[in-house]
C-alpha cells in the first residue's frame, strides 16, 4: 500500500473512528494509529484530517438529538474542537510527536492565493517536524460555504500540498461491489456513473459523509495524481491491518501532465457560473486554443473576474474548467463579439481571451 515513493501521506479519520458510540474520544485507538504511523513515519510527511468536533461537543454538552441547526452546530463545534485538539495533543505528545492545528474554510482552498498560503503553512509545519491536524473551520462555515464532509476537504488538502497518498479510514472495508455486498472492489481506475451506483447512501452515526463524498474525494485525488485508499478504521492499528490484510479499495490516479495550478483548477469544489460556447469555439478549445468572446453564446450565473467557471457546449456538455478573465456582466456585454471590439464595448482595456488556455483544463 505504501511504497518507497509515498512521501506525503494524508490520513483522514471519520467521526466514528475517533469518537465512540458514547461520544468519548477513542484514546486507545488513536494511540494504536500513532504506533502504526511511527513505523512508516521516517522521512515522510504526515497530515491527519480528523472529524469529531461536533460529536465531542455534543457529548460534552449532553446534547443527544441528531439533527441540529447549523447555528447551534457552529457553537457546538467551537466547544468540541478545542477538546478534540486537547485529546490529540495528549496522545501525540505521549508518543513524542509535535502537532499543529489547521482549521480550514472553503475559501482557504478555493481561492488560489489563499490555497498557496495554506500550502506554505503545511510546508513549514513539515520543516518543524510537526504533524498538522486538520478539520473544517465549522465555527464560521455556513451552509453555502461549507465542505460539510471531511472527505473532500482531505482530498483538496492532499491535492494542494502535493500528497501522493490519501488514506480514508471509516467504518467500511472499502467500496462494496453491490452484487454480493460482501466483496470489496480492489481497484478503481475511473469514477463514472457505474461506480457512483455502487455507493451506499447510508450515512453512519456521526459523519456527514458516506460513500458518495468519498468518491468525490477520489475524483479530486485521481486528477491530482494522488493514490487514495478507503479502509476500515474500526479496529486498533488500522493502517497495519490494511497493509497486512490487503483489505481496502485503491483508487489509482491518472497519469497527469497537469501542473500544480491546473490540478488545482480542475479539482475546484464547485464553479460559479457556466459559459455556453458554439461548436466552432468548442473545436478550437479541443485544439488547445483559448476561449474568445466571439464563440460565447450565453452565460449562466454571476461571477467575478478570476472565478472558477465551467465551459459547456450548446447542448450543455462539459468541455472545460477554467478561470474567467472577465466578470459575468462583462461577458454578457462582449459575448459573440470580436476581440478587437472589446475595448470599445467595455470602455477600458482588458485581456483579449475570456479564458486563457493557461487557465483552462479540458475535461
Ligand atoms: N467537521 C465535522 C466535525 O468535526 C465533521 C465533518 C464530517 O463528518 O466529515 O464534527
Amino acid at each position: 500500500m505504501l511504497t518507497k515513493n509515498s512521501k506525503k501521506i494524508v490520513i483522514k479519520l471519520g467521526s466514528s473512528t475517533v469518537i465512540d458510540k458514547k461520544g468519548k474520544f477513542k484514546t486507545n485507538w488513536v494511540n494504536s494509529l500513532i504506533k502504526d504511523i511511527k513505523k512508516f513515519k521516517q522521512n515522510r510527511d504526515i497530515v491527519i484530517v480528523s472529524s469529531g468536533a461536533i460529536a465531542l461537543g455534543q457529548n460534552y454538552l449532553k446534547i443527544k438529538q441528531k439533527k441540529i441547526q447549523l447555528e447551534m452546530s457552529q457553537a457546538i463545534a467551537a466547544i468540541g474542537q478545542i477538546r478534540l485538539t486537547e485529546h490529540f495533543q495528549k496522545v501525540f505528545t505521549k508518543n513524542k510527536f509535535k502537532i499543529g492545528q489547521i482549521l480550514i474554510s472553503p475559501d482557504d482552498t478555493e481561492q488560489r492565493r489563499r490555497a498557496l498560503n495554506v500550502r506554505r503553512t503545511f510546508e513549514n509545519l513539515f520543516k518543524l517536524k510537526a504533524i498538522p491536524i486538520v478539520n473544517e473551520n465549522d465555527t464560521t462555515a455556513t451552509t453555502e460555504i461549507k465542505y460539510g464532509d471531511n472527505d473532500r476537504l482531505a482530498a483538496r488538502v492532499a491535492q494542494i500540498i502535493g500528497a501522493d497518498t490519501l488514506i480514508i479510514l471509516s467504518d467500511v472495508d472499502g467500496l462494496y461491489d453491490k452484487k454480493s455486498k460482501k466483496k470489496i472492489i480492489k481497484e478503481v481506475t475511473e469514477i463514472n456513473k457505474d461506480i457512483y451506483k455502487l455507493a451506499d447512501t447510508k450515512i453512519n452515526n456521526y459523519g456527514s459523509g458516506g460513500m458518495i463524498t468519498k468518491l468525490d474525494a477520489a475524483k479530486i485525488c485521481m486528477n491530482a495524481g494522488c493514490n487514495m485508499f478507503i479502509g476500515n478504521g474500526s479496529k486498533n492499528n488500522p493502517i497495519k491491518n490494511m497493509i497486512q490484510n490487503k483489505k481496502y479499495t485503491k483508487f489509482i490516479p491518472k497519469i497527469s501532465t497537469l501542473d500544480a495550478r491546473k490540478k488545482w483548477i480542475v479539482s475546484s469544489l464547485s464553479y460559479s457560473g457556466k459559459i455556453f460556447i458554439d461548436y466552432g469555439a468548442a473545436r478550437a478549445l479541443e485544439n488547445g486554443k483559448s476561449l474568445l468572446a466571439a464563440g460565447i453564446i450565453k452565460i449562466k450565473g454571476e461571477f467575478s473576474k478570476g472565478e472558477n467557471i465551467l465551459i459547456v457546449d450548446e447542448r450543455e456538455k462539459s468541455i472545460a474548467r477554467g478561470l474567467s478573465s472577465f466578470s459575468s456582466s462583462e461577458i454578457d456585454k462582449i459575448k459573440g463579439k470580436q476581440s478587437d471590439n472589446i475595448i470599445e464595448i467595455l470602455g477600458y482595456p482588458s485581456k483579449s481571451e475570456v479564458v486563457h488556455k493557461d487557465d483552462m483544463v479540458k475535461l
